[in-house]
């Protein structure tokens, strides 16, 4: 396989590269290929990274790459790629761009018309929603919180009814505060997973419902320690709200002033889904008022 410059052109290529995030073995072999094979490797910390690659014996340059220099050292990065050499991002851990530098990089490259190639592998939202057993057909990944709890709780109530699976980055010492907060915006039955130090000694899956778990990690100092991954199960309307969540009712208002009950509610059934015999019995509830 050859790593450098795309066929029957002379741009360099730039190659994002995931690195592991816990476990050294978790590094694939192409990854390994690519990152021996280019000219430079673009890093968000070197020295973290030096280490890596020397446990991996590659010895190609490195360069730093963080969110402080990105947007304006971006350019020396673009012409080397230009003249004709390829460059690996890589972040501290896991896939660059998530949670971590590089997206202003890959834009300036893809504007300077630089083929840009994701080399994949360890992530720890993926690693983690894919043991969780949580709904994983969607999810959002919503990063890091704010660290206050005020902009917090305004962050977690933006996505209180979202029904896909919510996922959220979070720093340790944070993550009883957190835990609280989301117990408080969430409710205490929300079924949640906390996914801690995942592909490493201390890897700790735990999924429970939002109180029982915020109780655990506030019963064991050792689950404030380490990377972690914070899942939610997204939102499901309780049955006894199918009536009443204000759409529906809006539209039922609006059809009860133009037609009798029965009817109204029959239509407004078959326009929102609802069942006819809930609507029926809010129309019915409505008219005694
Ligand atoms: N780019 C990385 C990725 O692909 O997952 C994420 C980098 S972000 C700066 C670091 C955060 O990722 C940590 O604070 C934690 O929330 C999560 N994380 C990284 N490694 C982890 C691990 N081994 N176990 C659990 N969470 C981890």
């Amino acid at each position: 396989m050859t790593v450098t410059g795309a066929l029957n052109s002379t741009t360099g290529t730039l190659y994002v590269v995931a690195t592991p995030i816990g476990n050294l073995d978790d590094m694939s072999a192409r990854a390994l290929k690519v990152l021996a094979d280019v000219a430079l490797i673009a890093a968000e910390d070197t020295r973290h990274s030096i280490r890596l690659l020397q446990h991996f014996g590659i010895e190609t340059p490195l360069a730093a790459c963080h969110e402080h220099n990105e947007r304006e050292e971006g350019s020396r990065f673009i012409t080397r790629l230009l003249a004709g050499d390829s460059v690996a991002l890589i972040s501290d851990a896991g896939t660059p761009l998530i949670s971590d530098p590089g997206y202003h990089l890959v834009r300036q490259a893809r504007a300077a018309g630089v083929p840009v190639v994701p080399v994949p592998g360890a992530c720890a939202l993926i690693a983690a929603l894919s043991a969780a057993g949580l709904p994983s057909d969607r999810f959002i990944f919503e990063g890091f919180l704010p660290a206050k709890t005020a902009g917090r709780k305004a962050r977690l109530e933006q996505v209180r009814e979202e029904p896909r699976t919510l996922i959220f980055y979070e720093a340790p010492h944070r993550i009883l505060e957190c835990l609280q907060d989301m117990e408080q915006v969430f409710g205490p039955e929300r079924p949640a997973l906390l996914a801690r130090e995942l592909t490493k000694t201390f890897e700790t899956l735990k999924g429970l419902p939002m109180a029982e778990l915020r109780a655990f990690v506030e019963g064991d100092s050792n689950q404030q320690r380490g990377e972690c991954v914070v899942l939610v199960a997204g939102w499901t309307a309780p049955e006894s709200d199918e009536a009443v969540s204000t759409e529906v009712l809006r539209i039922l208002d609006l059809l009860l002033k133009e037609m009798p009950l029965k009817r109204a509610a029959a239509l407004a059934a078959e326009i929102t889904g609802v069942r006819k015999n809930l609507l029926y019995q809010v129309a019915l509830e409505k008219q005694k008022v």
